[in-house]
């Protein structure tokens, strides 16, 4: 397996892309946004490695998100390659028409139900709309259904899903010499966390899935995980319980926030967490900060009064909220 670091101008940093080669099917774990120059970098990477883009068989994505699914369209046309994603994901990678025009009325519904003002909803918009070439050529999507197995190169690669950052994220388990490894996609990155509520709006109830997520990465106690941006984490398992306490420490936040704006939008929540925000962040803050309210409110912690939420006033115990050390 290779890694290749593509160029993302778009959102911010770089993708991490990787190779498969050898006896089986020629194959890419995610591809990079669709850009030029995202391109032109990863068909100098392959050549390296003495292929091209016309070899590739096989085409595995862990999202639909364009920095991860971008140019798999246009591989697909130069090569035949088969295109795999999750189901869930797979109808956004195809550019489906409904399907988009579904999350695009979503994302109205929700910025007013979140209390996003017009000046901000515009902006954010505008960020959107200049983002739209970068999901490139439409592509011809395979299901892959967690547990199914695929050749990849000299590899078989186990699909296993960690939805919450998208409905259908899907990781690929490898065995290798020294023990088991998760190519995670963006479930599991080191420094950060990915961003839940925002990044799919059609995910319901996303933070109690991904934490879900975290636990079976948890519990499965891979030895490396190879993440969709970044460089590899060394202790997958250590990395799920960090963002597992991230999000508590981030849940004890929103409720303080609330015992000094309640009644409060999530736009507010968003606010009083990260501050003003700009370009992508007009959607992930409060999508987050929604996330964790939805969270709460099923937990019987906060309850909503219209567009506004409110703490219930019980004893506000959160353990339940979170899963237990595996
Ligand atoms: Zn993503
Ligand atoms: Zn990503």
């Amino acid at each position: 397996m290779k890694r290749f670091q593509l160029e993302n101008s778009f959102f911010e940093g770089l993708n991490d892309t990787y190779l498969f080669a050898g006896d089986g099917p020629t194959t890419l774990v995610d591809t990079g946004v669709s850009t030029e120059n995202t391109r032109e970098q990863l068909a100098d990477a392959l050549a390296a490695e003495g292929i091209e883009f016309a070899d590739l068989d096989q085409i595995l994505l862990t999202h639909f998100h364009a920095d991860h699914a971008g140019l798999a369209g246009e591989l697909q046309a130069e090569s035949g390659a088969t295109v795999r994603c999750h189901p869930d994901d797979a109808p956004m990678v195809e550019h489906d028409a409904d399907a988009e025009a579904a999350v695009q009325a979503r994302h109205e519904r929700l910025f007013d139900e979140w209390g996003m003002p017009d000046s901000a909803q515009e902006q954010l918009f505008g960020f959107l709309d200049g983002g739209e070439g970068l999901g490139g050529e439409d592509a011809t999507v395979e299901p892959i259904e967690p547990g199914d197995v695929v050749r990849a190169g000299d590899e078989r690669l186990e699909a296993m899903h960690l939805p919450g950052h998208t409905a259908g994220l899907t990781g690929f388990v490898r065995e290798v010499d020294d023990g088991r490894e998760l190519l995670s996609g963006d479930a599991l990155l080191p420094e950060y966390t990915p961003n839940v509520g925002g990044a799919d709006v059609r995910v319901e109830a996303a933070l109690e899935k991904y934490l879900s997520t975290l636990a079976s990465v948890e519990a499965a106690g891979f030895d490396r995980a190879h993440p969709g941006h970044r460089y590899p984490i060394e202790d997958p398992t250590a990395r799920a319980r960090e963002i597992i306490d991230h999000h508590r420490e981030r849940t004890e936040n929103v409720l303080e926030a609330l015992a000094e704006h309640e009644p409060a939008t999530p736009w507010q929540i968003s606010a009083h967490l990260f501050g003003d925000l700009s370009n992508i962040h007009i959607l992930h803050g409060p999508g987050e900060a929604s996330a964790h309210l939805e969270h709460l409110g099923a937990h019987g912690l906060v309850e909503r009064d219209g567009d506004r939420y409110r703490r219930t006033g019980q004893e506000p115990e959160i353990d339940p909220l979170f899963p237990d050390p595996q």
